[in-house]
């Protein structure tokens, strides 16, 4: 059976903040956009507990409630929010084309990319279990928590040392692990954590474990050059190990980083094809915070906005 097409303006590729962002302004626009939600609907902020930092909740709120609010807010103005997972794209062609769940065929005249990207993980089974229950992969979400506890963080990249001495801002004491008797990170960053008495590093060393029923209550941690266990007293488990765009089914037609991050022309989000735009953690690997994904999202809407006014 031929697969059934579809023809839209936009097309809306991901649900977290970027994309329902864009989602709201392409609506009120009325250029009737299609979201495809992803096959994690809500994006990053679903696996997250109290969000205390996007402007406008001045009591806090849940990750995915909050998300339930986006998805509410453009549907509101008619956004066609459905499940399914964009499995290919073509967009050498214009319109583009669009493959969802490998049978919806779609013809858009724009693409607005909000793919996100996904933290990595050590692969613990403890980990998993107390994620959002003292286990965290970003420091400025949820660092605020353990205010005056004492934390760990794995990682040695920019983005460890970046988190490790934020938290030290806010924590009592920081345990960095790195895995090596060295860092990847840069030599301005990495003097930094090395020089701030609040954290204390960890060389050479690996979590076993992390500690704790309900919540976190500490970490087990092996020297893998003296094989000696030690278990730490934390109340938090950062994993800072770095993150992987979701933007792999792009890669033969947009133009990325060697991370896979989508690059855009500064100051917009257009890509390197026309009518293909990117917004949120996809593209930016520096801030991955929601309000600045929710205002490229606003940014790619605008965009789109301007090219389709262009074309007519
Ligand atoms: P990176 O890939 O640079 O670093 C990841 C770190 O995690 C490495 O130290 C790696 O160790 C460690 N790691 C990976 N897997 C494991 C594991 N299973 N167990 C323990 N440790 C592990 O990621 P980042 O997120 O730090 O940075 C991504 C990019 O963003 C980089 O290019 C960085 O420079 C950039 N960035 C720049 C910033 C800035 O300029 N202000 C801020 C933040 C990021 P190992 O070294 O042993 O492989």
């Amino acid at each position: 059976m031929a697969p059934e097409i579809e023809k839209v303006k936009v097309l809306i590729i991901g649900s977290g903040p970027a994309g329902y962002t864009a989602a709201i302004y392409a609506a009120r626009a009325g250029m009737n956009p299609v979201l495809y939600t992803g096959g994690q609907p809500g994006g990053q902020l679903t696996i997250t507990t109290d969000v205390e930092n996007y402007p406008g909740y001045p009591d806090g709120i849940m990750g995915p409630e909050m998300m339930e609010d986006f998805r509410k807010q453009a549907e509101r103005f008619g956004t066609k929010v459905r499940y399914g997972l964009v499995t290919k794209v073509n967009f050498n062609v214009q319109p583009h084309q669009v493959i969802v769940d490998d049978q919806v065929e779609i013809h858009a005249d724009t693409v607005i990319i909000s793919t996100g990207a996904s933290a990595k993980w050590l692969g613990l089974e403890s980990e998993e279990r107390l994620n959002g229950k003292g286990v965290s992969a970003c420091a400025v979400c949820d660092g605020f928590f353990f205010k005056g506890q004492d934390v760990a963080i794995v990682g040695a990249g920019d983005t460890a040392c970046e988190e490790a001495s934020y938290l030290a801002n806010i924590c009592n004491k920081v345990y960095m692990i790195v895995r090596r008797d060295e860092m990847r990170a840069s030599q301005i960053m990495q003097k930094r954590v090395m020089n701030n008495p609040k954290i204390e590093i960890l060389w050479n060393t690996e979590t076993e474990e992390i500690l704790g029923d309900d919540e976190v209550t500490g970490a087990r941690v092996v020297n893998n050059v003296t094989k000696e266990v030690k278990e730490l007293a934390v109340s938090g488990f950062f994993v800072a190990i770095g993150h992987e765009p979701n933007t792999g089914i792009f890669k033969d037609f947009i133009n990325m980083d060697d991370s896979g991050y989508i690059k855009t022309i500064p100051g917009s989000t257009k890509t390197n094809i026309e009518g293909v735009f990117a917004c949120g953690d996809a593209q930016d690997h520096i801030y991955r915070q929601a309000v600045t994904a929710a205002g490229t999202g606003c940014m790619a809407a605008l965009d789109a906005e301007r090219y389709l006014a262009s074309k007519e």
